[in-house]
């Protein structure tokens, strides 16, 4: 998936609503969206301020419930916003499939709020943003506070703010701020907000909006701190023949430039081509443009690092663990998973699937055995291989695969015709007697008998 920061396309809108309320003037909504920006750039709006007066105020959900994967309430001002356009944890959002929220924010005393900001920031249909805002002085300490959405319009002490719908305004997709301005008839100050949330779309359980933050702004602008985004850092490189480039995405990881450009950079640059070399096939052209990119750990969710089509994703702090271990082994494993380009067995184009296995077996071969053998590191003892199952996936596959082209010798394309059937989705078992005259099975048996 890109970030909505490498998106080409600049698109930005403006409009500015005025509400219309029976009982209360509905304060001034103005919606700006944008698809391009990564830190809410837009034309008027400004950036999430991280000292507003919402800082230190307290949230609540009355009704509701969160959703599992959502982050927790916090997020909503913490000062911080998501670093890319679905970062889950990173915003708060409402349980699939449920209806809508009751959120109170508790601001420790009251204020004069002139603004209330709300931002948002969904690839798609989680951006745009449906609530109601009302407010309550609390002056004489005692609050009702309403349980239910339907008890909000019948619980005294609460007066309507606004209403912010940037359904038909905000594009589909991007960062959406709305921007609620409060006119002299909601001058009285406000101790308690309480936001009725509604998923935008009732007929699809994922319409709940990704709420990044919630600014309330009471002081002068000229007190408050935005949030900036950070310059993009970017290495790119190519081999030497200029055949294939490279570019690194290190904004997240300054402290890892010097170790990228010095001790990753020349990795890539000899292996890349060496794995496209290892694993021809017929009419394939390995993708000649390769990113990579750090991401927090937060992001990767455990994960050291993983390829997705010709991007590779790498584990900041596992990276940084790894520097002097696993951390360019783990590169290598992910550039052949970029030239595996196994789309074909997932198409079925020749009705067979290859297996996980061998999809994770194939890249650890190539690491633990061609890149760094000195490492011993898909090393098994005689009495681990004779308990283990070749098909275990990654370092025990690579074993296995490591141990039939070892033992023959006379066919010098086993990696080849292997890698050449899973990418055209052609590899049945059927394949290993063609190759080696034994069955997956009898080789196997061998692998797991062999007494070197
Ligand atoms: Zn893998």
């Amino acid at each position: 998936m890109m970030t909505a920061r490498f998106l080409l396309c600049l698109c930005l809108l403006a409009i500015r609503v005025k509400g219309t309320f029976a009982a209360y003037p509905s304060a001034d909504v103005l919606i700006e969206s944008s698809v391009d920006s990564s830190a809410f750039e837009l034309p008027t709006i400004l950036p999430p301020a991280i000292n507003d007066a919402a800082t230190d105020a307290s949230w609540k959900l009355l009704a509701g419930r969160t959703d599992g994967n959502s982050g927790s309430l916090v997020v909503l001002n913490d000062g911080r916003i998501p670093e890319s356009a679905d970062q889950p944890r990173s915003n708060w959002f409402l349980a699939a499939g449920t209806n809508d929220g009751l959120l109170l924010l508790d601001l420790r005393q009251s204020i004069s709020i002139s603004q209330i900001v709300s931002y948002s920031w969904h690839p798609g249909q989680r951006a745009p943003q449906l609530y109601s805002v009302y407010g309550a002085t609390a002056a004489d300490g005692k609050m009702e506070f309403p349980e239910s959405v339907e008890q909000v319009a019948i619980t005294a002490g609460w007066s309507l703010i606004a209403r912010v719908d940037t359904r038909k305004q905000a594009l589909a997709g991007g960062q959406v701020a709305a921007r609620i301005t409060l006119t002299a008839s909601h001058a009285k100050p406000y101790r308690y907000l309480l936001f009725v949330v509604q998923n935008t779309e009732p007929s699809d359980r994922f319409s709940h909006t990704f709420y990044s933050e919630i600014d309330v702004i009471s002081g002068e602008e000229s007190t408050l701190q935005r949030i900036k985004a950070p310059p993009i850092r970017e290495q790119h490189f190519a081999t030497s023949d200029e055949l294939y480039r490279f570019t690194i995405d290190t904004t997240q990881a300054e402290e890892l430039e010097e170790w990228t450009e010095g001790e990753l950079q020349p990795v890539i640059r000899e292996w890349y081509p060496r794995i496209v070399q290892l694993l021809p096939s017929k009419d394939f052209k390995a993708p000649q443009q390769v990113r990579l990119r750090y991401l927090p750990d937060s992001e990767m969710r455990g994960v050291p690092a993983y390829a997705s089509g010709t991007t590779i994703s790498l584990n900041i702090e596992w990276m940084r663990g790894q520097l002097k271990g696993e951390a360019r082994g783990a590169v290598v494993h992910e550039l052949v998973h970029v030239v595996q380009q196994y789309s074909g067995r997932r198409r079925g184009r020749a009705g067979s699937v290859t297996p996980g296995w061998l999809v994770e077996g194939i890249p650890d071969y190539i690491r633990w055995f061609l890149y760094e053998p000195g490492t011993g590191g898909a090393k098994l003892s005689a009495e681990r291989r004779q308990a283990a199952q070749h098909n275990a996936s990654y370092r025990v596959s690579a074993n296995f695969l490591d141990y039939v082209i070892r033992s023959h010798p006379t066919n010098p394309s086993i990696l080849e015709q292997l890698n050449a059937a899973a990418r055209e989705g052609r590899y049945t078992s059927e394949l290993w007697q063609q190759l080696t005259g034994k069955t997956e099975q009898e080789l196997a048996n061998d692998w797991r008998s062999a007494v070197d």
